[in-house]
Parts: structure tokens; sequence; C-alpha cells
């Protein structure tokens, strides 16, 4: 599945790693081999993922760095609280993706690939102001997924139409 992340970073004051060790610390917890495990996967390169694609590329049980369902849930939670990573919804699903040294960005959702287009727009933010604005009100943030059909597969669909002697 080929996704476009060509958003580039945004500059953080400090490494993911020291990052939830302060945050870690703030709790009283410990980093342990798992959290650290994790971390490194999940911040080798930026990706949309859900909890179950996740397990499935960590090494499997009885194997070195492998980390259990439940502590692979746990984690997640502990990172998206650390600010590390943002979770949202999409089709039902709980999908995760960085946050941390990442600029903010919204999504186009392709229905038939469930490719995630990321795209930045000043004039969105601009729009969530001026309607914040006027509804005195505070934004903490927002999601928007656009839904619809990519090239690629609007492509493929005219192809076959093509092929079966309709449009
Ligand atoms: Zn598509
Ligand atoms: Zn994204």
């Amino acid at each position: 599945m080929a996704e476009d992340f060509s958003l580039g970073t945004v500059k953080v004051a400090l490494s993911p790693l020291a990052r939830l060790e302060e945050y870690l610390r703030s709790r009283g917890m410990r980093m342990t081999q798992q959290r650290r495990c994790l971390l490194d996967h999940v911040f080798s390169r930026h990706e949309h993922f859900d909890a179950d694609s996740l397990i499935e590329q960590m090494p499997s049980s009885g194997r070195e760095g492998h980390v259990s369902r439940p502590t692979v849930y746990r984690t997640l939670n502990e990172f998206v609280d650390a600010g590390l990573l943002r979770r949202f919804q999409l089709g039902g699903r709980s999908m995760y993706e960085h946050d941390y040294g990442y600029p903010q960005h919204d999504h186009l959702h392709c229905l038939e690939c469930q490719k995630l287009i990321e795209f930045k727009s000043d004039e969105l933010l601009e729009l969530r102001s001026h309607v914040a604005r006027e509804n005195r009100f505070h934004v903490t943030g927002h999601r928007l997924i656009i839904s619809g059909i990519c090239e690629d597969c609007r492509r493929g669909q005219r192809r076959m139409r093509r092929r079966a002697g309709v449009g």
C-alpha cells in the first residue's frame, strides 16, 4: 500500500525517547525493554497503523523483542498520553500516527484501497479560527478526514468500465 508522506518534520526539543522518559518519570514509571522496543519500532518511519498491524510487525511469541498484545495496547495509550502519537478513528478502527515532531495535517481517505493521503492547508486553519471566533470557541485541535476514491482507483474503475463497454 503506497502512501504519500511528504510533509517533513517539525523541530522539537527532545527526541521521542527523551520525551517518553520524561513522561514516565513524571508518573513514577520506568522505561522497560518493551516500551523501548515499541518506541523504536513505531518511530523508525512515519506510518498510519492500528494495534493489530503493529502486533503483526513485532517479533512473535518466544522471540527476542516480543511484546504481548495487552502490553502493546497499554503502551500505545501511554504514547498517546505522552503526546508522541495521535489516535484517530477510521472505519470503526483506532488508528495511530506520529504526533511528536510531525506537522499538523489532515487526510484524504480512499474507500477503495484504504490509502490515506496527507495534506496541510493554511486556508483550513484560517477557516477553523474564523468559525471558532464566531462561536467564541477555544480550539484545542481538529481532525478532518475527507472520504472518497483516489486517482489510482478511479483510473482502475475507468479501465474496467471501458473493458465492459460502458462509458
Ligand atoms: Zn484508492
Ligand atoms: Zn497522517
